[in-house]
């Protein structure tokens, strides 16, 4: 990034960032480098560094710069899935012994991942409500961790955590923070400007945003850390392919806008379900009865596309989850088209009768860039044929 970059505002970045003209062809956008390998103009005399595809290939680099501009961070590391990177980034910072404080409502996947991956091989885990700052401060003064593991909105009840508060009791406790942005994007929230140390994101989500691309990455301004993160990238294999690189820089480019419209639709889908008469609970920060919603108007640029509903009973959730037409069930969220999914058997299947298991009323919505009436009107027949 060039100081220019710096002082340039979030729309601009997104389009721009590590996108400069190719100086030899004058593509304008950063070309497909599907080669796995590169000349060396005699033993070890590289023409730009690159060598071998796992250890780098252009059409990354140019991803990893784009990434770590649009989280105000000098390192950004790409891989091949979000739970790739979070593996990567665990490894890189703990050792056998070392603890993580987990969020209590946090992605499926990175509780199986702390919990069935890393805990044969000494990683340990304990559980906390990250949305409230003294059960966080009780929890450290109780046993040092080297990890706070925050995801704010959280997943699927969109829980909101304090980023700063909790970096300064993390910092205090000379615990990493790490924070999953996947949900809010850098668009709507900039944890290290907050105070974190790290970021991580499935850019499967809404930094890919078009459902056709499986991705992670982390960025941090640590130096060291990023050096180990890179040394693992390299070591352990789990990079970006050149073709899903590109994919998710081309859908970077539109995020600042995607995001606007979806926390549009979202507010209005919010406001709906909760003036419906079927539905028993809405989960969304932007409505003024959210406990986070305070915090979050102060933390966060908007307040996304993810709204969660609470049915009168479990059959009853299934059954709506089943019969809408234009949200369409399935996992994953971010994508420009309206998922919806039934977490206690999808998404979050993973973490049945454990401490983060969720309610069996819960419907999530990743509420798409469609026209919020269609969304509404579709929502609205699904609910009066329950
Ligand atoms: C999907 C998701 C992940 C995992 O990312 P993959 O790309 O599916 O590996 C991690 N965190 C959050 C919040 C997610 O939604």
């Amino acid at each position: 990034m060039t100081d220019h970059d710096a002082a340039r505002g979030f729309a601009s970045l997104v389009v721009h960032a590590g996108q400069s003209p190719d100086p030899a062809t004058g593509d304008v956008i950063p070309a497909l480098h599907m080669s796995t390998t590169f000349v060396q103009d005699g033993i070890g005399n590289l023409r730009q560094g690159y060598e071998y595809g796992r250890s780098g290939n252009p059409t990354r680099t140019a991803l990893e710069a784009q990434l770590a501009a649009i989280e105000g961070g000098a390192h950004g590391i790409s891989f091949s899935s979000g739970l790739a990177a979070e593996d990567a980034l665990l490894r890189a910072a703990l050792q056998p012994g070392d603890e993580v404080l987990l969020g209590n409502d946090v992605y499926g996947g990175t509780y199986r991942l702390i919990a069935r991956v890393l805990g044969p091989w000494g990683i340990r885990l304990r559980v906390v409500d990250m949305s409230d700052l003294e059960a966080v401060a009780a929890a450290l003064a109780e046993r040092l961790a080297k990890i706070l593991w925050v995801e704010t909105p959280s997943n699927p009840m969109l829980k909101i955590s304090d980023i700063a508060g909790l970096a300064a009791l993390g910092h205090d406790a000379g615990a990493l923070v790490v924070v999953d942005n996947t949900f809010a994007s850098p668009a709507l929230q900039q944890p290290l400007a907050l105070g974190a140390d790290v970021v991580v994101h499935s850019t499967t989500k809404y930094l890919g945003g078009h459902s056709d691309v499986v991705g992670g990455a982390v960025v941090t301004n640590h130096d060291a850390l990023a050096e180990q993160v890179r040394f693992l990238q390299f070591a352990a294999g789990a990079v970006s392919g050149p073709h899903d690189a590109w994919l998710t820089t081309r859908g970077i480019k539109t995020l600042a806008i995607r995001m606007q419209r979806h926390s549009e639709n979202a507010d209005a889908v919010a406001r709906f379900l909760a003036g419906h008469d079927r539905v028993a609970r809405v989960h969304y920060p932007g409505l003024e009865s959210h406990p986070g919603h305070d915090l979050a108007s102060r933390q966060m640029r908007g307040f996304g596309g993810i709204v969660s509903l609470e049915l009168a009973d479990g059959p009853a959730a299934r059954r709506f989850a089943e019969s809408t037409r234009l949200f369409t069930l399935a996992e994953s969220l971010g994508g420009v088209e309206s998922l919806l999914n039934y977490p206690d058997e999808m998404t979050h299947a993973s973490v049945r009768g454990t401490e983060l298991a969720v309610p069996v009323e819960l419907v999530r919505l990743s509420v798409g860039i469609e026209d919020a009436d269609d969304l509404i009107a579709d929502l609205d027949r699904a609910l009066s044929a329950l």
